[in-house]
């Protein structure tokens, strides 16, 4: 199934949903939202993949915030998907409270629409977390498959047993990835290692741990089958490790035949994002199946070790070095919140940011909503 990660906009929230980083705080301005009430936004964007969509090529949108429940005509974008027999997936933090627009529609729509909600616990959810997991079941039960993302910052891994316990009890798969930032993965002690890997579930977690894979040799269904896109300007990079080159435009139906023989876009990126290994982008590494049994509930850690032997086997090799440039540049590894008052003088300190020279990155459709 091919897939494109879509980016939507920057949220108040402290916390990326995917990757669960403290980011900068850049822009804090909810009229970043404003764009997507205007439906014929979405239906713009969404022809690029309309076109392109046959009865053996379904597409799979993914959709990353900030937080995507906060997206005005969530419901729409994804009842309009659903219509063409394509499917969206959510990665959200559940930060959004049960009176949420697009959580209520969750618990109304055909779940077959959503392919998967990735629930990610961020540190935050410890003020709230009989409520998150209230959030879970009810969409559990509504019958979406729901996977408890935690991302292993070293200070929260104290927190995984009592969490992957009350995953359990609720039949949704406790999935864990490491913590990435300029230091980690690779700054992680041996101790820490052992911790988060008895609860390993699929290869994607054991790719992370060692720092993304060597790119050298792989092959990839980047740039064709696997996208990246950013909704505001419309660029479509080959997928969500390499940003070196747009190969593409959403807003102007474009997207640039890939290359005969064409590796990896990028030589001097790691090959790092789950989403490549659990869609079955690169080739030789299909962690699908791991994936689809996490999507299903419950499921028992594996041998951590035994996977990452098999990996080895099979020539693969990890990337092993410091990497600058993608995601966890705006991390600061001592800290896991950000404060209200800090949130509070990063907004006032930003607050025309989104209206300056930001703006004029964005694709002319994007700016007319
Ligand atoms: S980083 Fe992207 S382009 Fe490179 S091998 Fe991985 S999926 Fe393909």
């Amino acid at each position: 199934m091919p897939s494109a990660m879509v980016f939507l906009f920057d949220t108040c929230t402290s916390k990326c949903a995917y990757c669960g980083h403290a980011t900068s705080g850049k822009v804090l301005d909810n009229t970043q939202l404003t764009p997507y009430k205007d439906r014929g936004l979405i239906d713009k964007f969404l022809s690029f993949f309309e076109k392109r969509t046959t009865q053996e090529n379904r597409w799979l949108l993914m959709l990353l915030g900030g937080e995507p429940l906060l997206m005005p005509n969530l419901g729409y974008m994804i009842d309009r998907l659903h219509a063409v027999g394509n499917k969206a997936s959510l990665y959200t933090s559940l930060n959004i409270g049960a009176n949420n627009a697009a959580y209520k529609y969750l618990l109304k729509c055909d779940p077959d629409a959503v392919d998967y909600i990735m629930a990610s616990f961020h540190p935050e959810a410890d003020e709230f977390e009989d409520s998150f997991f209230q959030m879970m079941e009810a969409l559990k039960t509504r019958g979406h498959k729901v996977i408890f993302r935690f991302i292993a910052h070293p200070l929260r891994l104290h927190r995984m047993e009592a969490l992957h316990e009350r995953c359990k009890a609720l039949d949704i798969c406790f999935s864990p990835y490491a913590y990435c930032s300029s230091n980690y993965p690779l700054a992680y002690t041996k101790d820490d290692k052992n911790l988060i890997a008895k609860h390993t579930t699929n290869y994607s977690q054991v790719v992370q741990m060692e720092n993304g894979l060597a790119v050298e040799n792989l092959k990839c269904e980047a740039g064709e089958k696997l996208l990246y896109v950013n909704a505001r300007d419309g660029k479509i990079f080959p997928c969500p490790n390499v940003f070196n080159r747009a190969i593409g435009n959403i807003y102007d139906d474009h997207l640039e035949p890939k290359k005969e023989g064409q590796g990896c876009y990028d030589p001097a990126t790691r090959c790092f994002c789950d989403i490549n290994f659990q869609q079955n982008h690169v080739e030789d590494l299909d962690d699908s199946t791991h994936f689809e049994d996490e999507k299903r509930g419950y499921v028992e850690p594996k041998d951590h070790e035994a996977l990452h032997q098999d990996m080895e086997k099979r020539g693969f090799a990890f990337h092993n070095k410091v990497h600058h440039g993608s995601l966890g540049e705006n991390s600061s590894d001592e800290r896991l919140i950000l404060s209200k008052q800090e949130v509070r003088e990063t907004f006032e300190k930003n607050k025309a940011f989104y209206h300056g020279d930001f703006k004029k990155g964005f694709h002319k459709e994007f700016l007319k909503s």
